[in-house]
């Protein structure tokens, strides 16, 4: 009984995406909807069962299962654009379809929920970076995070333009931005992690979808928390996180609270399990 209890996590994920699958294939009577939401709550369920048996590399399937198909599948193969380019050409044609609805669940709402879990564990920009070999920053976070305000607002002046200059064949346009656009995120995410020794510096500085995470995950239901009766502030939780949080600060004004992304790697590394 005890065993069937510790895998109620991942049975319970899948029932919610099952839900979703089979709400939007009848509602809006496409069968996609189906197959998207039941392979990605598979993929997510299957990581939180690797991770219950102690899985090391656990987080990194669900990245790559989640990941690969978002880049390859829905991007290259349906050309459906799922950069924030993609999101604003969809809002803006009034199209409630896949990148609006990825959008609300995966990265405006959802996180309410589940805080930065994208981040953590379907990001295909942060699948590569993860392969990279900074993967405890060198040094805590430097003071560049207004840079994501530019990427933002140039995403959604590239998009306008296009809509206000009535450029014709713009699905042909929204899939080269596709793809030009994750060649640059790749580019430039592989040298500034070289150049500031942190595998996720693109992620702090550069990434324009911050702009809704942050904001939205500082409410998040899920989130790691401290046990100060089993802490002996040893510091290693500190030591091994990607994002520099303060993970023995349980106030929602952490420092860099807003920054985490559910990795585990300071649950996973605490000697107390006081996390
Ligand atoms: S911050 Fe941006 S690039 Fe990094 S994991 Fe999140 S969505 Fe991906
Ligand atoms: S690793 Fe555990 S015991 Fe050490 S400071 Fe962090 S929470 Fe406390
Ligand atoms: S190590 Fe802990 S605090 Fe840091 S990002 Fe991962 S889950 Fe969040």
């Amino acid at each position: 009984m005890k065993k069937i209890k510790e895998y109620k996590h991942p049975f319970v994920i899948l029932i919610v995406f099952e839900t979703v699958a089979v709400t939007l294939w009848l509602t809006k009577n496409n069968l996609f909807y189906l197959f998207n939401f039941s392979y990605i709550g598979l993929s997510v369920s299957l990581g939180i069962f690797l991770f219950i048996r102690k899985y090391k590399h656990a987080r990194r399937i669900v990245q790559l299962l989640v990941g690969l198909y978002m880049l390859v599948y829905l991007g290259l193969i349906c050309h459906e654009n799922m950069q924030i380019e993609g999101f604003w050409y969809y809002l803006f044609t009034g199209v409630f379809e896949a990148a609006t609805i990825h959008y609300a669940v995966a990265k405006i709402f959802g996180p309410l929920i589940f805080g930065r879990g994208w981040c953590g564990y379907a990001c295909w920009t942060a699948m590569i970076l993860d392969f990279l070999p900074y993967k405890v920053p060198a040094q805590s976070g430097r003071k560049l995070g207004w840079i994501r305000y530019i990427t933002f607002a140039a995403s959604l002046l590239f998009v306008s333009a296009l809509f206000l200059a009535k450029v014709g064949n713009l699905e042909r346009i929204m899939f080269r931005a596709f793809i030009a656009g994750n060649l640059a995120y790749y580019g430039t995410g592989i040298i500034l992690a070289f150049v500031f020794k942190d595998n996720r510096a693109f992620c702090k500085y550069i990434c324009p979808i911050t702009v809704f995470l942050k904001p939205m995950s500082y409410f998040s239901l899920i989130r790691v928390k401290c046990n100060k009766d089993l802490c002996i502030n040893c510091g290693k939780c500190k030591r091994v996180c990607p994002m520099n949080v303060d993970v023995t600060d349980n106030s929602r004004n952490r420092k860099n609270g807003t920054e985490c992304i559910l990795c585990m790697e300071c649950v996973k590394n605490c000697p107390k399990n006081a996390l």
